[in-house]
């Protein structure tokens, strides 16, 4: 079995590029020329000396004794909230702007919801001096007000979605229609392994950096390269794809996604695309979606803004439809504690998203031996007003 992308941009009945006319040629642009610039050795080398001296890469893949202890096996830790900006997100803008300047792209657009991919996107802008325009629903911009101020800061230009529920999916849109009306000059850099081929397939290569460190680290702190286990929260699925991107075609070692279930998977309050989903089209791609009988987007809901998203990657539906991958769901209180507990056992304050993954632990069971590797996807500071309220901590 292969889990990668095919040629045609399916992973087994997931992906392809179901996209209006009008954003053919760009969407073309870039399948055409994407793995050919990816493989230029100078691109190479100019995405890896960034990786090095701007983002902070290799992450340390830490071992967490006290954790590992609480659970009786081998947790591994795989460090991306040490990335600039505090997350996983900045390894595919970097490749992403790379990659625009390399088409003779002199303008980037963005979607945003909770404001990490535009902050993510408006860095990287600023470091290669080009303009940014970074779409946010209404009701985002008035929640994620320190996000909107960070782009700003960075130069970009924030524009507000009044359309629908004035949220992520609004944001989209309209970043979907200033590309048709600008296809010559513009580059849109999607954040997750979401949307048309060969958008899922270019983001997993380029965090696919996390699972290539995490072999090299792993053979010298247990004399091989390959881990019983690696774990990732999904909500599009880009740090998922990531950790899991060398080990996908290696049936020794096990993938487990984490998704959402908010209040609880059959609460109405969920993000549980795999538990909940059937196939459907989103943002340009066929993938498993959540939806009303007659095919309506359902609105997801999580205590974490990253993973409040209806759809996943074509990778991870296949991932899941394949069995290849085991999918668990976790409830916003059990993500909150395991936040809490990470933090008082290692020193380690999570991102909301990330207390997801952490969370499997109580109820999926590892042998003493097992090597186990969670990518850690991003810091908690981001979600301190969530943790204070919840916690009472103020
Ligand atoms: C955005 C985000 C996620 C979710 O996005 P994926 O594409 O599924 O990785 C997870 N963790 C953190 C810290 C994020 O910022």
């Amino acid at each position: 079995m292969n889990y990668n992308v095919n040629e045609k941009g399916y992973y087994g009945d997931f992906g392809g590029a179901y996209i209006p006319e009008m954003l053919y040629p760009n969407v073309e642009e870039l399948r055409q020329n994407y793995i050919k610039v990816m493989q230029e050795p100078e691109f190479q080398e100019e995405f890896h000396n960034l990786l090095k001296e701007y983002v902070g890469r290799p992450t340390p893949l830490y071992f967490a004794k006290r954790f590992s202890e609480k659970y009786g096996t081998k947790i591994y830790l795989k460090r991306e909230d040490l990335c600039h900006t505090g997350a996983h997100k900045v390894n595919n803008t970097i490749g992403q702007i790379l990659m625009a300047k390399r088409l003779g792209k002199t303008r980037i657009i963005a979607e945003t919801g909770a404001g990490q991919h535009g902050v993510a996107t408006a860095t990287v802008c600023a470091l290669m001096g080009l303009e940014c325009i970074v779409y946010m629903g209404a009701v985002d911009i008035k929640r994620q007000a320190p996000n909107v101020a960070r782009m700003k800061m960075l130069g970009a230009k924030v524009v507000s979605a009044e359309s629908g529920s004035k949220t992520l999916k609004d944001a989209t849109n309209e970043a979907i229609r200033d590309w048709i009306n600008n296809p010559t000059d513009t580059h849109y850099i999607i954040g997750s392994v979401v949307g048309p081929h060969p958008y899922p397939d270019m983001v997993a290569r380029f965090q696919s950096v996390i699972s290539e460190e995490v072999k090299k680290q792993l053979l010298e702190k247990e004399g091989r390269e390959n881990p019983d286990y690696v774990v990732a929260c999904v909500g599009g699925g880009s740090n998922a794809a990531g950790i899991y991107y060398h080990y996908l075609d290696n049936p020794e070692v096990g993938i487990i996604a984490v998704e959402a279930a908010g209040k609880g998977i059959h609460s109405g309050e969920s993000a549980a695309t795999s538990a909940l989903g059937k196939e459907g089209i989103i943002h340009g791609s066929k993938t498993l979606l959540m939806q009303t009988p007659d095919g309506q987007i359902t609105e997801p809901y999580s205590i974490s803004a990253g993973l409040d998203y209806p759809g996943v990657g074509p990778m991870h539906a296949n991932l899941f439809r394949s069995g290849r991958g085991e999918f668990i769901s976790v409830t916003d209180d059990d993500a909150m504690q395991a936040g809490l507990e990470l933090s008082k056992l290692e020193g380690i304050i999570p991102a909301i998203e990330t207390s997801h993954a952490l969370a499997i632990f109580n109820d999926r069971k590892f042998k003493k031996d097992d090597v186990v590797v969670i990518n850690l996807s991003g810091r908690g500071d981001k979600d301190l007003n969530t943790y204070i309220e919840y916690f009472d901590l103020a």
